[in-house]
C-alpha cells in the first residue's frame, strides 16, 4: 500500500484509497470514452466551459462585485480552493482531476450577493421546498446548463456529482436518489470530497481576512486579537523589521495558510495510517479521514468567530446585505406575481413549477445583473 505521500511531484500515482475513474459508477447518459483524457479530466473541462462557471466572476464572495476590483469573487475563490485542494491531493496521492473538478464546481449554485442572497432566496422558497446553494450546485450541473444536444446539464460522473453535494437534508436526499444516498446511509464522501471541503474553509478564512484588512473594515490591531494571526504577524515583524503593512499582511496570511495546510496533511496522513482504507469504497465506511488536528480545529474556530463578528456582521457589510436581500425578495415577489414578467426562455419551465423556475432564474444571476433587473422592474428612471 502507498505510504500516502507522493515522493516526487512528477509521477502520477494513485493511492488505493483514491478515486479511480476506471472504477467509477459512470455518467447518467452513456457517452463514448475519449482517448487521452480521463473521465474526471473531462468533467473538470466541462465545468470550466460552462456558463455558470463564467458567471462566478461577477458573484459576491463577501464584498459585492461593484465594491472593488481586487476583492475575491466566487470565481477567484473557487480557483484558490482548487489550488489548495490539488496540492493536498498530490501529497496524498489522491485523484487531482476529480478534486479539481469538485473544487471548481462547488459554488456554481451560489446566488448573487453571497450568503445574503442565499438566505433571502431560501426564505422566499420556504413554502416550496427551500433553497440551498449546495443542492443548487448539483442542479446546475445536472439540469440547468443547456449546452449539449443529447441531455440537460453537463452529464458529469457519479463521483463528481456526489462530491459536489456537501450537505443535504433528509428530504432532499430522498428526492435526489442515488447521488444523495450516502446522507441516508450515514456514510462518508470520497476522500477527494473531504479534502475539497476543508480546502474551501482554508481558502475563505484566509482570503476573507486578507480582503477584510485590505478594505479597512478590519484593522491590524483587531486581527491580532486572533492568537494564530498574532503569532505569524509578530514573526514577520521580527524577520522583516519596518516592512510595509501590505507586505506584512500577505506574509502573515501565507504563513497562516501554510500552517493550516500542513496540519491538514499531517492529521489526514495520521488517520489514513490508523484506519488503512484500501479502496475508495472503504473510505466511505471510515470515520472522517481528512481533518485538522484537534488543536488546529479549535484555532480555526477562533478565526471563524472573529471573521463572523468583525467582518460578516460589520455595519458596512450589514447595510449591503440589507439592500441585497431586498433586491432578491422583490425580484422573487414580482415573478411569482406574474410569470409573464420572466424572460421568455424561463416561462415554459415556470408554467410547470413556477417557484422553482423563479428561484433558478434568480440564483443564476450575477450581482450586477440582479441589480439591473431590479432597476428595470422597480426603477422609475427606467421608464
Ligand atoms: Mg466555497
Amino acid at each position: 500500500m502507498s505510504t500516502g505521500v507522493r515522493q516526487s511531484g512528477s509521477a502520477f500515482e494513485l493511492a488505493p484509497y483514491a478515486a479511480d475513474s476506471s472504477l467509477g459508477k459512470g455518467r447518467r447518459y452513456v457517452e463514448p470514452a475519449v482517448v487521452g483524457r480521463s473521465d474526471y479530466q473531462r468533467d473538470r473541462d466541462r465545468i470550466i466551459h460552462s456558463t455558470a462557471f463564467r458567471r462566478l466572476e461577477y458573484k459576491t464572495q463577501v464584498f459585492i462585485n461593484t465594491e472593488g476590483d481586487l476583492y475575491r469573487t466566487r470565481l477567484t475563490h473557487s480557483l484558490e480552493v482548487a489550488q489548495i485542494a490539488r496540492s493536498v491531493a498530490r501529497r496524498l496521492c489522491l485523484n487531482e482531476d476529480l478534486i479539481e473538478a469538485v473544487s471548481l464546481a462547488h459554488d456554481l449554485g451560489h446566488t448573487p450577493f453571497g450568503h445574503a442572497g442565499q438566505d433571502a432566496l431560501n426564505e422566499c422558497m420556504k413554502p416550496f421546498g427551500g433553497f440551498e446553494h449546495n443542492v443548487q450546485s448539483l442542479r446546475v450541473v445536472d439540469e440547468l446548463e443547456e449546452r449539449y444536444a443529447a441531455f440537460d446539464g453537463l452529464n458529469l460522473c457519479f463521483e463528481t456529482r456526489e462530491s459536489i453535494l456537501k450537505h443535504c437534508s433528509a428530504e432532499n436526499a430522498n428526492n435526489l436518489g442515488e447521488v444523495a444516498q450516502r446522507f441516508l446511509d450515514k456514510k462518508r464522501p470520497l476522500l477527494e470530497a473531504q479534502v475539497a471541503n476543508l480546502a474551501d474553509q482554508i481558502a475563505y478564512n484566509n482570503h476573507d481576512m486578507d480582503d477584510g484588512l485590505r478594505s479597512g473594515l478590519i484593522t491590524l490591531e483587531q486581527a491580532c486579537t486572533v492568537p494564530l494571526f498574532k503569532q505569524y504577524f509578530e514573526e514577520v515583524q521580527r524577520t522583516y523589521p519596518g516592512v510595509t503593512d501590505r507586505r506584512s499582511i500577505h506574509e502573515t496570511v501565507r504563513r497562516l495558510m501554510n500552517f493550516l495546510i500542513v496540519d491538514l496533511l499531517e492529521e489526514t496522513q495520521r488517520r489514513l495510517q490508523q484506519h488503512k482504507p484500501d479502496s475508495m469504497g472503504a473510505v466511505r465506511e471510515c470515520p472522517p479521514l481528512a481533518a485538522f488536528s484537534e488543536q488546529m480545529h479549535e484555532m480555526n474556530i477562533q478565526l471563524k468567530r472573529f471573521l463572523h463578528k468583525e467582518l460578516y456582521k460589520h455595519q458596512a457589510v450589514l447595510r449591503t446585505t440589507y439592500k441585497a436581500q431586498k433586491v432578491v425578495r422583490e425580484l422573487f415577489e414580482v415573478f411569482m406575481h406574474d410569470v409573464r414578467l420572466l424572460p421568455q426562455q424561463h416561462t415554459a419551465k415556470a408554467e410547470r413549477a413556477q417557484a422553482r423556475a423563479v428561484a433558478d432564474y434568480i440564483a443564476g444571476m450575477t450581482d450586477r445583473f440582479a441589480i439591473r433587473e431590479h432597476q428595470r422592474l422597480f426603477g422609475f428612471n427606467e421608464w
